[in-house]
């Protein structure tokens, strides 16, 4: 088996557009075959810098790599489709002398009024209805089309079963443009067979242009590989296509925000894919293990940010557990507060090693752990608005306050005399856990949410979280 991802390096990367390297990687994987990378950048308008290596830097991330392809070369080198042109020169020699590709001198202007026409007369537009009579030699500058041969087609899709189409769907496509690079039509096929590709794995938008290429195919006598169609990936709401303006992110952008490679791995997997279980969780070895083209889904698979989110926040616990806060934490790195600069590597780990189980992305980091790093801002209103709070006074609450102090200032402070402390003074107030817990995690924090208070309190040592008190109440008592 030898599977490929094809993408036009473009310089930005649909989460689809990575859907279409990882079915074909999981599939030569499992099948020990090998996986081909090929970059199809013959559309000179769309040349992007650094496109390529965007390409190759996502799929390394992911862990996908490739056997064959850029990099690391292979035996139908180069892999950049613009360095094959006289590979498809050659192939379009052949159609010429089967006289089964022409030149084709007809102006743009010239095609327009054809089109015009058909229009006025209600009839379908196609190309191979306005042939040119005498075709000149081929050179460059003039576009090559392929002389279609219209007929009744059959074939199958491994995940959209047996299909056919009439001849209305087929026509004199372009083979070569007159900048003399090949079009995606021709060159996958030329490609495809020279690289031995036996499974085309790719978006289902190409389904429709599916007759064209057996055409061809026949025309070039190349055996037609296995077919398999990607179902679109749609919006939130389920009905359209995914587009920018759902605000679903490039791959890029949610690694940029904290997503992990593996969480990505399997969100997009199980996108359109699941092996009729109700696990959710894959590593890469298990999906290997598990993949199948035959159960990729037919209808479309609705993209859930939510899920994503939530499948990362997973993938973050499963890491730092199996692998202990410090093996994890390097991962985290660029995602502290700017505050978090000065605090030493153990601290940070520290702090990770409570949080951990509460982030969604590495980036919820420099939301959630600005107070670790330095004295937050007081807002008395966080503590006289809180649900549970509003009902004492401000003298209550900072002798509460003063009471919580001096206790935990007989603390041992580890996270067992801590809780131990805390449990106690529950006892000795008679105040309820969401009351007094409420007002010491928001004097130390003034944050919305903070992990347990015993382990907040122990990483943020005796002084700190003392001296945050302090002032707490000093500024209650002179509210
Ligand atoms: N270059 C095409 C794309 O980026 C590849 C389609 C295919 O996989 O054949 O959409």
């Amino acid at each position: 088996m030898k599977t490929r991802f094809a993408p036009s390096p473009t310089g930005y990367i649909h989460i689809g557009n990575v859907r279409s390297a990882i079915y074909p990687y999981l599939i030569a994987r499992q099948q020990h075959g090998t996986f081909i990378l090929r970059i199809e950048d013959t559309d000179q308008s769309r040349y992007v810098e650094g496109a390529t290596e965007l390409i190759e830097d996502t799929l390394n991330w992911l862990g996908l790599e490739w056997d064959e392809g850029p990099i690391v070369g292979g035996p139908a080198t180069p892999y950049f489709q613009s360095e094959r042109k006289a590979i498809y020169h050659a192939w379009a020699e052949k159609l010429i002398a089967a006289g089964r590709a022409y030149a084709d001198p007809t102006s743009p202007d010239q095609i327009q009024v054809y089109r015009d026409q058909c229009q006025a007369s209600g009839q379908p537009f196609l190309y191979r209805n306005f042939r040119p009579e005498n075709p000149p030699a081929w050179h460059p500058g003039l576009p090559l089309r392929f002389k279609s041969d219209p007929k009744p087609r059959k074939w199958h899709d491994v995940v959209m079963g047996d299909l056919s189409a009439g001849p209305e769907v087929q026509d004199d496509i372009i083979l070569i443009k007159a900048d003399g690079l090949p079009t995606y039509n021709f060159a996958h096929i030329v490609d495809d067979s020279e690289m031995g590709v036996t499974h085309v794995i790719r978006g289902v938008e190409y389904l429709s242009s599916v007759p064209n290429y057996l055409a061809l195919y026949e025309a070039l006598g190349l055996p037609v590989p296995v077919l398999v169609s990607l179902p679109h990936i749609l919006g939130p709401t389920g009905t359209k296509k995914l587009s920018k303006r759902d605000n679903a992110k490039s791959v890029t952008g949610y690694r940029e925000d904290g997503i992990l490679p593996e969480a990505m791995l399997n969100y997009l997997a199980c996108l359109g894919w699941n092996d009729g279980t109700e696990q959710e969780i894959y590593t890469k070895d298990e999906l290997i293990a598990r993949f199948s083209l035959e159960r990729i889904q037919t209808s479309g698979a609705r993209f859930d940010e939510t899920k994503l989110l939530w499948q990362n926040g997973q993938w973050i616990r499963k890491l730092v557990q199996e692998q202990g806060v410090e093996t994890f934490y390097p991962r985290t790195e660029s995602f502290w507060p700017g505050s978090a600069a000065s605090a030493t590597p153990e601290y940070r780990q520290q702090v990770l090693g409570i949080i951990y189980d509460r982030l969604k992305t590495l980036s919820d980091l420099r939301t959630m752990t600005g107070y670790f790093f330095a004295d937050p801002e007081i807002d008395l209103t966080m503590i006289t608005d809180n649900k549970f709070l509003k009902r004492f006074s401000e003298s209550e609450l900072s002798q509460l306050l003063q009471t919580a102090a001096d206790r935990l200032d007989q603390s041992a402070w580890d996270a067992d005399s801590l809780q131990a402390t805390l449990n106690q003074l529950l006892a000795d107030t008679g105040k309820k856990p969401a009351e007094l817990f409420s007002i010491i995690r928001i004097a130390l924090s003034f944050a919305p949410f903070s992990p347990a208070l015993h382990l907040t309190l122990n990483v943020l040592g005796r002084s700190t979280s003392l001296a945050r008190l302090r002032r707490v109440i000093t500024a209650l008592e002179n509210a």
